[in-house]
């Protein structure tokens, strides 16, 4: 009989689809199966890759401590890890053996043998493994075949479909480590595979890249064991490429940033997942805020404030406390009363602290009867939100538990949807360009046939409008079928930052639950009483989080509208820092945030001072430049415009500022230049030398 073996003789096949199935090369195949290779660069091969290394990274901790126990080990995004039950934390030093034992693993070229046995078998064979014995415990039936296809993301609590790699198969498999010399079996792990034919095909383009605690099975009830993630590619070179991303990316890291410019803190007095925005964060959000109010004023939205603790009877006609109640702070009770003997003389109430602000927003509509003439009507909050957020995957400011959303709610008639909906839309790009993300492709969540409220024909008609106007918009549309939640269908703006990650911004999601649930309505032209369709849109999708990905799309280097300073003069000596206060001031009066360094640091000193806050237009000024009524511009990348005119200089700063002129770091020359320079000015010398990348708009 064929196996993989036969039918793909390329080195780089390392396992096959069969009917759709992964599989291990060595499976054997019927002349009716539908077969396709798996190369170890796609992203099946990179996940085989992956566990396979993590089934090695296993042996070698069990090899160097026999007495470790073993966890589950996946593949996750980009890597793997393994959990073990040790006596002792693994230590840094405990990476560089593990390693090298991999690394001997590998080259000795064991092989993976998969074999079926009995739950009786595999309970004798593992039977020194408590946490095997558990799965397979937990191991009903026959599980679902296909693939395991992990998207799950790096952090600290194991999912259901994490375990799923060990017993999720249709039959319980163990894995066999196999000595290719002595044919013995050196090393085994209950898992469902596929995997590498052979350990040597890891090569050498594996680390270990971090450790971690984590609670078995991800409860805070069961005990903590001992992470090692690591990363694994199909050649050394590609590890590098991989290292170098990360390298950026934690260059840029928003919360590295947050600290050395003292923008924001998450102080542990506060709690987990509450930032506090420092001055130079607070001017920075201000600004985002304020335009953002502006844009909305000039789109015809009203403004409205709601408070941050409501009864929670909103949260039960709203619905969210029977499918969103773990995602909400647990209850306050208030006003009750008792007497003295302690007898309850007066119910209390539970009060919650607000997840969403839609709810509220629906109450304002609802306070008195609404015309078709007032609609779309369009309510708006800088609404601030709380959510119980699981403490393992708080992260900076890109997953909080105290946020504030710029939320909207917009009520509108059945026939208004369609225009409400492109202008919403349009709106939406057109001011995330504004904040200088203009790269961006948007994905449309449509109806789960399964699970949905409305009629067919409003979701009919609404994901054909989003659909439509998504199109005419001109950017890439990605479809994501079943995606949407049960309430409406959604457009999701997904916008790549300077290094290429994506991240899911604004939403625009249509709802015709919620004008239910709270019995919306407004009177028609012909006097008769109708629902109207609510459309949720959030932009920034929350305040911190747009914070967090403009820190790192422009690793930190803001353009000069968001810059916490703007302007700080440098005189060459102290001689001239009188004439560099008056143009101050005079910048002051027209609104730019600018300074003088009056400081007793050397000039050469003060220039990397600000450089590294990433103050983008440093002004300097010595003799020359005094006698001609000029400065000179130093911009962050160290170019310079020298002897441009005071006049010609201040209306350069301002012209900057109110165009909101972009400077995009391009991560291939951030390296060398990790403040990348706003030449803004226009005619600001950006010779080819400058390892530059500008992006007027
Ligand atoms: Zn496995
Ligand atoms: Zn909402």
């Amino acid at each position: 009989m064929a196996d993989g073996f036969s039918l793909f003789t390329d080195r780089s096949v390392v396992a096959m689809r069969v009917n759709g199935e992964l599989k291990d090369l060595a499976a054997t195949l019927e002349t009716t199966d539908v077969v396709e290779p798996v190369t170890i660069d796609s992203p099946d091969g990179l996940n085989i890759l992956r566990h396979s290394a993590t089934h090695v990274l296993a042996q070698a901790v069990q090899t160097v401590n026999p007495a470790a126990r073993l966890g589950i080990g996946p593949f996750v995004t980009d890597g793997f890890y393994y959990d073990f039950d040790v006596a002792e934390p693994f230590t840094p030093e405990d990476i560089k053996s593990l390693e090298k034992a991999m690394d001997r693993i590998i080259r000795q070229g064991q092989r993976f043998v998969r074999r079926i046995v009995t739950h009786d078998e595999a309970r004798a064979e593992l039977a020194a493994e408590p946490y095997k014995l558990e799965l397979i415990g937990i191991k009903g039936g026959p599980g679902e075949g296909g693939d395991h296809s992990s998207t799950v993301d790096a952090n600290n609590s194991a999912t259901a479909e994490e375990e799923s790699v060990e017993v999720g198969g249709a039959e319980l498999t163990i894995y066999d480590n196999v000595d290719p010399k002595t044919g013995e079996t050196v090393w085994k792990d209950l898992c469902r595979g596929p995997h590498l034919p052979s350990t040597r095909m890891i090569g050498n383009g594996f680390s270990l890249t971090r450790l971690a605690a984590a609670y078995w099975r991800g409860s805070e009830k069961n005990p903590q064991l001992q992470r090692i993630y690591g990363t694994a590619w199909p050649t050394k070179d590609a590890l590098r490429a991989y290292q170098a991303r990360q390298e950026e990316a934690a260059k840029r890291d928003h919360r590295k940033l947050g600290a050395e410019l003292d923008l924001f803190s998450f102080p542990e007095e506060i709690g987990s997942g509450l930032p506090v925005f420092h001055p130079k964060g607070g001017i920075i959000r201000q600004e985002m805020e304020n335009y953002s109010r502006q844009r909305h004023t000039e789109a015809g939205y009203d403004f409205v404030y709601t408070p941050h603790i409501t009864k929670s009877t909103l949260f039960e006609t709203s619905g969210h406390l029977d499918w969103y109640a773990d995602g909400m702070f647990p209850p306050m009770h208030l006003d009750e009363e008792r007497d003295d003997s302690g007898h309850v003389t007066r119910q209390g109430v539970d009060y919650y602290l607000k997840p969403m602000n839609c709810p509220f927003h629906n109450l304002i509509f609802k306070s008195r009867g609404r015309s078709y003439r007032e609609l779309p009507l369009r309510l708006f909050e800088f609404g601030s939100v709380y959510r119980y957020e699981k403490s393992g995957v708080v992260h900076g400011l890109t997953r909080v538990r105290g946020m504030t959303q710029d939320d909207a709610h917009i009520y509108t008639t059945r026939e208004g949807m369609k225009e409400e909906l492109t202008s919403t839309l349009n709106f939406v790009l057109n001011l995330l360009a504004d904040y200088g993300l203009n790269d961006y492709y948007l994905e449309l969540s449509t109806k789960d046939p399964k699970k949905f409220v409305g009629s067919d024909e409003a979701w009919e008609e609404a994901t054909q409008t989003l659909s439509e106007v998504a199109t005419a918009s001109g950017l890439e549309l990605v479809a994501d079928p079943g995606g949407a939640a049960f309430y409406g269908p959604k457009i999701s703006v997904q916008a790549r930052d300077a290094l290429g990650r994506t991240w899911q911004m604004s939403t625009i999601q249509l709802d015709f639950n919620l004008p239910e649930r709270f019995e919306l309505e407004y009177t028609a032209n012909d006097g008769t009483r109708q629902r109207p369709v609510m459309i949720h849109r959030a932009l920034f999708g929350s305040v911190e989080r747009f914070f967090a990905v403009l820190t790192e799309h422009y690793a930190g280097a803001f353009p000069v509208w968001l810059s916490p300073v703007q302007v700080v003069g440098i005189p060459v000596s102290e001689q001239y820092g009188p004439f560099l206060d008056d143009i101050v001031m005079r910048l002051k009066k027209v609104g730019v945030r600018a300074e003088v360094d009056h400081s007793d640091d050397r000039m050469q000193k003060k220039i990397r001072t600000h450089t590294k806050a990433k103050v983008p237009f440093q002004l300097i000024v010595g003799e020359e430049d005094q006698a001609n009524n000029a400065v000179s511009f130093r911009f962050r990348d160290g170019t310079q415009d020298n002897g441009v005119p005071v006049t010609e200089a201040i209306r350069r700063i301002v012209e900057a500022i109110e165009t909101r002129a972009q400077v995009v770091t391009s991560p291939s020359t951030a390296r060398e230049a990790a403040d990348v320079e706003a030449a803004v000015t226009g005619a600001a010398a950006t010779d080819a030398a400058s390892p530059v990348t500008q992006d007027v708009l």
